[in-house]
C-alpha cells in the first residue's frame, strides 16, 4: 500500500487509520522519529465482546446492575439491556486470548447459576477483516515519547493540532486525551476539520 504526495499543490489530508495499519503505509517524506517509532511499535488490544443470554435478570434482584470490573481475562461485564424486563443478557469484555470467563462470575454472587439460556454472540476484533485489534493499548514510555504528536483539546495554550505539513493522523490512536475511546476518534476528527477550515482553506 502506498501513500504518495503528488508534485505541485497538495490537498490537506487527515488520515484516519488506527496506528498499527499505518506501519504498512509507504511515506515518501520523512515522519518525525517519535511518530515512526510509535506507529511501528504500537499494539492494539485483543479484546473480544461476548453477549450471553439469560432467562431472567437475577443480578438485579441482588442489588447489582450487572457491572463488574476485574484484572482477570474477563475484564468487564455489564447488563446489555438495563431497561428491558424478562429475559436479559450480560455483555462481557474479555482481554487476552483466554475465553473461559464465566467462572470469574462466581465470587460476584450475581445469582446467574441455572439461568443461562444458551444464546450467545461474540466478536473478536483482532480476527475481523480490516481490523488488527480492538483499540490502542499504550506500552510504558510510548505516551511520553509521542505526546508532542498527539491531539489535545482545551484552552488555547493546551490545544495541540499536530499537522505535519498538510497531513494529520487522526483517530483514537492519535488522541492524547481519549485514546481507546470513541471520543478520541471524534475529537481528533473535528479538531483536524476545524484546523483545515481556520488555517488552510
Ligand atoms: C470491544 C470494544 C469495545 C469498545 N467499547 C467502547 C466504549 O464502550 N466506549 C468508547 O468510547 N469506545 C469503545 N471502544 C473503542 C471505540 O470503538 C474506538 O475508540 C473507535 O471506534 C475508534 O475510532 P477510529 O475512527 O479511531 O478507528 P476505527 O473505528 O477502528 O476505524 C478505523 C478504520 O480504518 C480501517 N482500516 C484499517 N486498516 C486499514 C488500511 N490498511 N487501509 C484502509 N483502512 C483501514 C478500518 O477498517 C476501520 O474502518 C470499544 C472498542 C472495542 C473493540
Amino acid at each position: 500500500m502506498g501513500w504518495r504526495n503528488r508534485s505541485g499543490p497538495r490537498a490537506p489530508c487527515p488520515g484516519a487509520q488506527p496506528s498499527r495499519p499505518c506501519a504498512d503505509v509507504e511515506f515518501t517524506f520523512g515522519l518525525p522519529d517519535p511518530l515512526t517509532n510509535y506507529i511501528s511499535n504500537s499494539v492494539l488490544g485483543t479484546h473480544s465482546k461476548v453477549i450471553a443470554g439469560f432467562d431472567s435478570t437475577p443480578w438485579r434482584d441482588v442489588c447489582s446492575n450487572g457491572d463488574a470490573l476485574s484484572d482477570g481475562p474477563m475484564q468487564a461485564c455489564w447488563d446489555s439491556n438495563p431497561k428491558k424486563e424478562g429475559q436479559g443478557s450480560l455483555s462481557f469484555l474479555i482481554g487476552g486470548l483466554v475465553t473461559s470467563y464465566m467462572n470469574q462470575l462466581a465470587p460476584l454472587q450475581l445469582g446467574t447459576d441455572g439461568t443461562r439460556n444458551g444464546i450467545q454472540w461474540g466478536i473478536n476484533w483482532a480476527q475481523e477483516e480490516g481490523y488488527t485489534g480492538s483499540y490502542t493499548c499504550l506500552k510504558p514510555g510510548q505516551y511520553t515519547a509521542v505526546e508532542s504528536l498527539f491531539f489535545f483539546d482545551g484552552e488555547e495554550d493546551e490545544r495541540q493540532v499536530p499537522f505535519l505539513d498538510n497531513l494529520a493522523f487522526i483517530g483514537e490512536s492519535f488522541s492524547g486525551d481519549y485514546w481507546g475511546y470513541m471520543e478520541g476518534a471524534a475529537q481528533t476528527g473535528w479538531m483536524a476539520a476545524q484546523h483545515l477550515i481556520d488555517e488552510v482553506l
